[in-house]
């Protein structure tokens, strides 16, 4: 059976107060007796604070992103091994901000894929379609392309120690969520696209969804067969939002 895993990305938010509210507020929520676990995904300067907050809890910690390289002379950048110095178990690559937004391609994403598998992290690999390219008809053919970059470059057995996020970007801070069964449709072609490479890697690979995931709507998508947990944006900002999110879970 597969965990579900509920990912909290903070995006470009917070200051040290708000940090320290949420993170309290995130902890008084946890329910030991649930087996769905909760995921942190600040910006870079807050992860030694989230960190030491949530040392000696099941709460894990993620980066929103990294460099494909390891170290050198790349002012701005973060390298995988320094996320995991700070304690980070995971991280965010090939979000659609990234892509639209820093000129992200599949090789690109692919190689921090591999990176962050290097410094011994989990990639979420974040994959979805526009709205333009929904309309036309290439939404399969869009989350094929994206998965299948990383597949050919990284190899399926890569796919043991990594999470896939299916977001479709007419859905990120729209509001507009996709419907479960729209969600469901998508997420049921990711696992087939990596079974039909290795059906048990397949079988427990963790599918989130994001986009506009709320309280009110996380229930339902979380019932749908493939749909493992969510990568949450905006709802990800308040204690309240988040845990009820992580209660539907
Ligand atoms: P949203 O963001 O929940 O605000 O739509 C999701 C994401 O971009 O990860």
């Amino acid at each position: 059976m597969r965990k579900r895993l509920i990912a909290g990305n903070w995006k470009m938010n917070g200051s040290k107060p708000m940090v320290r509210e949420l993170v309290s507020g995130v902890l008084g929520q946890l329910d030991q007796g649930r087996s769905a676990e909760v995921l942190l995904i600040p910006p870079f300067p807050y992860l030694p604070l989230v960190g030491s907050m949530t040392e000696n809890t099941p709460v894990l910690l993620g980066g929103q992103d990294l460099s494909r390289q390891a170290s050198g002379a790349f002012t701005g950048e973060v390298s995988g091994e320094m996320l995991a110095e700070w304690g980070c178990s995971h991280v965010l690559v090939g979000h659609s901000e990234r892509r639209s937004l820093h000129g992200e391609d599949d090789a690109l994403v692919a190689a921090k894929f591999q990176a962050a598998q290097a410094a011994g992290l989990q990639p979420i690999l974040c994959v979805g379609e526009t709205l333009e390219e929904r309309e036309a008809g290439q939404t399969e053919a869009v989350v094929r392309r994206q998965v299948g970059a990383v597949i050919e470059a990284a190899g399926i057995a890569a796919f043991a120690r990594a999470v896939v996020a299916y977001e479709p970007v007419w859905a990120i801070g729209t509001g507009q969520t996709a419907t479960p069964e729209q969600a469901q449709a998508v997420h049921a072609l990711i696992r087939a696209q990596i079974a039909s490479e290795d059906a048990t890697i397949a079988g427990r690979l963790q599918i989130l969804y994001g986009g506009s995931v709320k309280p009110d709507n996380a229930s339902d998508l979380f019932d749908r067969e493939d749909i493992d947990g969510g990568l949450i944006g905006g709802a990800s900002l308040t204690a309240d939002s988040f845990m009820a999110i992580y209660k539907a879970a």
